[in-house]
């Protein structure tokens, strides 16, 4: 499958509302809630050699963005792995990236979701690079994350990513490859869809607390592999101005995998050994 086809345009199957589709037929209607209000939930997974890393974390973390937006999905985390793994297989996908989606559809219009029904779809498709080189550029968002009062910030929302959009797209704009976003603090939050770790110059690896974003899933298991190599970690409220003092910086998340980060706005950073033990072993644990 190309990887320039647009995405609605394309030959093998997505998997809707418990039935395999033809890809060209999985579409939601104009008037579907999730469109007007920005309450669908999602996941973004990758699979390596046919496999799905950490499946049933993401299908469960589904349900569980789900719950947080008052939305019942009507498949347990067991039917969303099968679906997940049966779409794959029936495109013939052996690495790439799965997408699956929960949204209200079209059977009531209206700011409360009530006569709603709640849809699933699973779609797989080629997606090797989320960005273009080996290292990356971060260029601080005007954009700040919202207060878990404010939102439901633990949950993989679509609404959530209306200013990770902007926020990228005014980055990329200026030249870098994604925006580092702080919080409604002033604290350092991450990148539009990725976690941010920092090394400090005692060797020890800092990363903000998930108090106000995704926890990511590569994030936990980078923390685990680094604890495992002897690094320590802290997890711990970061201020922009600490930024400066970092040996190495990088992003995590299922897309960028570990991705070291050479440029925070004016100041390089390079790409150190920390970084690359780091990435070589998710790379290894992901196809192991
Ligand atoms: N933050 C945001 C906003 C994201 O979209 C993602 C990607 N899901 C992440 C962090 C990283 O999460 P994970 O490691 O679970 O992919």
């Amino acid at each position: 499958m190309s990887l320039l086809l647009p995405l609605d345009d394309r030959d093998g199957v997505i998997w809707l509302n418990g039935k395999l589709a033809a890809w060209r037929d999985a579409k939601v209607h104009v008037l579907a809630h999730s469109l007007h209000y920005g309450n669908a939930v999602f996941e973004g997974e990758r699979c390596y050699g046919g496999t799905v890393f950490k499946l049933r974390e993401h299908s469960q973390r589904l349900l569980d963005s789900a719950k947080l937006v008052a939305m019942d999905i009507p498949y347990t985390v067991d039917e969303i792995d099968a679906a997940t793994r049966l779409v794959v297989r029936e495109n013939g996908l052996d690495s790439g990236y799965v997408r699956p989606i929960a949204w209200r559809g079209a059977e009531a219009i209206g700011v409360s979701a009530a006569g709603t029904k709640v849809h699933l779809a699973v779609a797989a498709f080629p997606w090797p690079a989320y960005y273009g080189g080996p290292s990356i550029a971060l260029k601080t968002s005007r954009w700040k994350r919202p207060s878990p009062e404010s939102a439901p910030t633990a949950a993989k929302c679509a609404g959530l990513y209306v200013i990770c959009t902007m926020a990228r797209d005014e980055a990329v704009a200026a030249g870098a490859d994604d925006a580092l976003m702080h919080d409604y603090r002033g604290q350092v939050a991450e990148a539009t869809g990725a976690n941010l770790f920092f090394v400090m110059p005692d060797g020890t690896l800092h990363t903000p607390t998930a108090d106000c974003f995704l926890n990511g899933l590569t994030r936990q298991t980078v923390i685990e592999l680094a604890r495992g190599q002897g690094v320590t970690v802290v997890e711990r409220a970061i201020w922009p101005e600490e930024v400066r003092q970092a040996r190495e910086v990088f992003v995590t998340g299922t897309a960028v995998e570990v991705t070291p980060v050479g440029r925070i706005d004016a100041q390089d950073f390079p790409v150190g050994p920390v970084t690359k033990r780091l990435q070589d072993a998710y790379a290894k644990l992901v196809r192991a």
